[in-house]
This record gives structure tokens, sequence and C-alpha cells, in this order.
């Protein structure tokens, strides 16, 4: 039974998708109007993985991101890199899909971008004028707030609680402080759509209120994204989608924490933010997909270079086990696979599992993986163990590395085959307790410019260093 953390019902529930063994889930993708920042890549590595883990307990996954390639920071930054927005937008769509291949993203199965949903916008924004949700005033279309009755129940606040936040404009053009635009008139020298209140833009919110409809449905399974979106942006989705269908407009809501620098929020209005790509240039893309995924998504999560060094050297750890059970499966001999092996190997898939499929905990997750190279890594080093137990070790090692999307980036570990070879030369002298000719490999190894090394972890290979 998978269950998560319901943000709408503030409490964990069991996942009960609306057609069996189907998840369709929205993830509020970028605004494309600069590189991505580590914060814009926790949600989208913290929903891949989850998506991965839904696919691994055979669901069929439809998973919508949208690209925002319509708004006001996109028309500054043309103006900023004397360019248009259309050019903006498709020069930072391709460099966030650089981002996303780095961080090892499955391509998620729609991805509609503002720009080609205009005509379905205005559509939407008249159902609402139509049902005397939304209004128009000098050119914009507002959402009149005060017209809904449950508007607030995502973030938990009511109206008057939201006023006295002064966590809103105001504009004379609203009815009410609380009302936000869902279509913003401009002029015809800006970027600009006809429409019937006049040439404009759609404001922010509609966007995915819109393209959730068009591609999944009334009513969604699972909508994601960042704490930080949950006022105004979702609150306000919910708002536009539930008075225009007459519809939940999603069953479950999860989001992810926010990550800090130095025990600040990291963001762009602090200016305390670090580029995904900066940070990828000199420690690898894996180490912030790995650093997304040991801390559990909900929990605020810091970022240094020493946690993200911390996560280069689990890495090491990771591959380093994969290319030692690799080699014994070559070297190993044949014979049972032990019960006891089996047993153990079974149970660590059984907490695997059951560590995401509460509320996603990545973190005991990855603390699982952990135990069992630690158990697979003695279990090579025993003489007697088999070809066959190792095979099973490396398999189930193989299939969690992978729902976690881990050990993609490195080909191999740099080591030429010729030492491989060696290595397992000397596995086979050491075997056959020629110690002789275990020792001359050694030296012929060392010659290269290798160091070979017996650990409890199993067989350690190393360039020297000079
Ligand atoms: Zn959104």
């Amino acid at each position: 039974m998978i269950t998560i953390y319901n943000t709408l019902t503030k409490r964990k529930e069991e996942l009960k998708t609306i057609e069996p063994n189907t998840v369709r889930m929205y993830v509020c993708g970028p605004t494309v109007y600069n590189y991505i920042h580590l914060g814009n890549a926790r949600p989208i590595c913290v929903f891949d993985v989850f998506r991965r883990f839904l696919e691994y307990r055979k669901y069929n996954v439809i998973m919508v991101q949208n690209f925002t390639d319509v708004n006001d920071k996109i028309i500054k930054q043309a103006k900023l890199e004397g360019s248009t927005p259309e050019a903006i937008a498709e020069k930072y769509i391709g460099e966030y899909e650089i981002d996303a291949k780095g961080l090892n993203i499955k391509k998620p199965s729609i991805q509609p971008k503002v720009s080609d949903y205009i005509p379905k916008i205005i559509e939407f924004i008249e159902v609402l004028v139509e049902k005397g949700y939304a209004y128009q005033s000098n050119g914009d279309v507002y959402y009149r707030t005060r017209k809904d009755d449950s508007y607030g129940k995502l973030s938990g606040q009511s109206l008057d609680d939201l006023i006295s936040g002064a966590r809103v404009e105001i504009n004379e053009n609203k009815e009410d402080p609380l009302d936000f635009a869902l279509w913003k008139g401009c002029s015809k020298d800006e970027q600009h759509w006809d429409s019937p209140w006049g040439s404009g833009r759609p404001g922010w919110h509609i966007e995915c209120s819109c393209m959730a409809k068009d591609t999944l449905g009334d009513t969604i399974d699972i909508h994601c994204g960042g704490q930080d979106l949950i006022f105004p942006h979702h609150e306000n989705e919910i708002a536009q989608s539930e008075a225009a269908n007459g519809q939940v407009f999603s069953n479950y809501w999860m989001h992810n924490g926010h990550i800090n620098v130095d025990n600040k929020k990291m963001s762009k209005s602090l200016n305390n933010f670090f580029l995904t790509r900066e940070v990828a240039e000199r420690y690898g893309y894996e180490a912030i997909r790995l650093l997304m995924i040991q801390t559990h998504y909900r929990a605020p999560m810091n970022y240094s270079v020493d946690l993200i060094e911390a996560c280069r050297a689990s890495l090491d750890r990771l591959y380093q086990c994969r290319t030692t059970l690799e080699l014994a499966v070559a070297n190993k001999s044949s014979g049972v696979l032990s019960e006891e092996v089996q047993n153990h190997l079974e149970t660590s898939r059984d907490s695997f599992i059951a560590a995401l499929e509460n509320d996603f905990n990545t973190a005991d997750g990855l603390s699982v993986i952990f135990d069992l190279v630690r158990y697979l890594n003695v279990l090579v080093a025993k003489s007697d163990s088999t070809k066959e137990e190792i095979e099973a070790g490396l398999s189930l090692f193989n299939e969690l590395v992978d729902i976690f999307g881990l050990l993609y980036e490195r080909k191999d570990d740099g080591i030429p085959d010729e030492i491989h070879t060696l290595v397992e030369q000397r596995i086979m002298a050491r075997k056959e307790k020629n110690y002789q000719e275990a020792d001359r490999i050694r030296e012929q190894i060392n010659a290269l410019g290798y160091v070979v090394k017996e650990t409890r972890q199993g067989i350690e290979i190393k360039k020297m260093v000079e």
C-alpha cells in the first residue's frame, strides 16, 4: 500500500487512483528565462524518482510537466539580452533540457507550452466569466475570490488571513485585493495575443489549470510542486479549475521542501542561489541527483560543499560495489544460491519498497541500499560464496539503484581493461594459492600505475596518485 502526505488534507493517505494502475500526475515546470538553480532541480529530481518508483510498482504513469514560456520575466530577460521573448524561451528550454538530461530525468509523457495553449486558455477564462467567477476590468480579467467559498483550502488560510497577511498587491482594477489576474491586457507593441477582452497575455496560474484539464482531464490523481507554490499558485489553480469544471481538481497534492544555504532559503530574490549547471561542472550532475534523493522530499535540505562532496564519495562506493560485484561474477565458481543469501536479498528489497511506500521516504530507501552494499561486499570477500549468489546480489543492487536513476554518469570506472584482466588473473592465482604469481601480477599492476587492495568491502582498484 502506497501512502503519501496530502497537503490538501494535511495527513498521510493511501494512494487510490481514479483508474486502477494508472497515475495521472501534473508537475509545475520551469519558467524558461534563465538557467535553473538547485531549488528548481529539487522537484525535478524528486518527482522523477517518484514516477520511476510508481512505474516499478507497475503503474502506468502519465506525467505532465509544463514549460512556462509566456511570462513577464521572459519579456524582461529578452530586453536584457537584446532578444525576443520567443527566442529567450526557446534558448532556456534548450538549456533546461541539457540540465534535465544531465540529471538523468526521464522525459515527461507530455510537456505542454503556454504559447501553444492561448486559444484554450481564452476559452477556459470565458467559462469562468460566464459562470460569474471572473470579471473584466480595463482590459484585464480577474478571478473573483470572494465568490469561492473554499478559497484557501490548500494553504489552510481564510480570506481574511490572506488579506491581513498583506501578501496581495493592491490594484485599482480589482474588485478585491485578493482577486488575481487570469488575463492581463497589454499594448500591441509587446508580446500579445488577441482576445475577447483586447490584446494581452494570460496570467501565470491559468495555464496549469488549462493544460492539466486538456492533457489529464477534469480531475487528476496527483499534483506536485515545490512548497513555495502552495500559495498563491496552487491555491489559484484549484480555485480556477474547480469553478470552471465543477469537479475536484486533484485528489492528492505533494510538495517538496525548499533548499537552505547557511540556514537561509535559497532563492533568486535573496541572491544566494547556485545554478545547477555551475554545481554540475564542479561535482557532476549525478552528485546533485543523489543530494536531492538523500533527504526526505518534504524536509528542508541544506546545500554545502561538504554535503555535495559527501555525495560524490557515496557515489564512489556505489560504483565500486558494482565493479566489485561484476568482477566477482566473472571469477567466482558456480554453486548454489543459498537460502540464507536469498532471504537476505528479499528482505532488503521488501525494506526498500516499504520505505518508498511510506510517503516516498527515499532517505530510508538509500540506507537500505548502503546496507545492501555492506552485505554484498562481505559476501564477495567470503571464499565460499558462489557466482549465483553474487549474480543475485548484483541484480538486486542494479534493480534498486535504477529506481533512483543512479549510476548513469560514469560510463566506466576509468580503469583500463588491461588492469581489470590482470586483477582477474591475480584473483585466480590467489584462489589457486599461487601467491608468488599473485605477487608478480600485483607488481605488474603497480608498474602500470594502479594499486589493487583487498578490503573488507571487496577488491578496490585505484589509480596511483602521482
Ligand atoms: Zn503550475
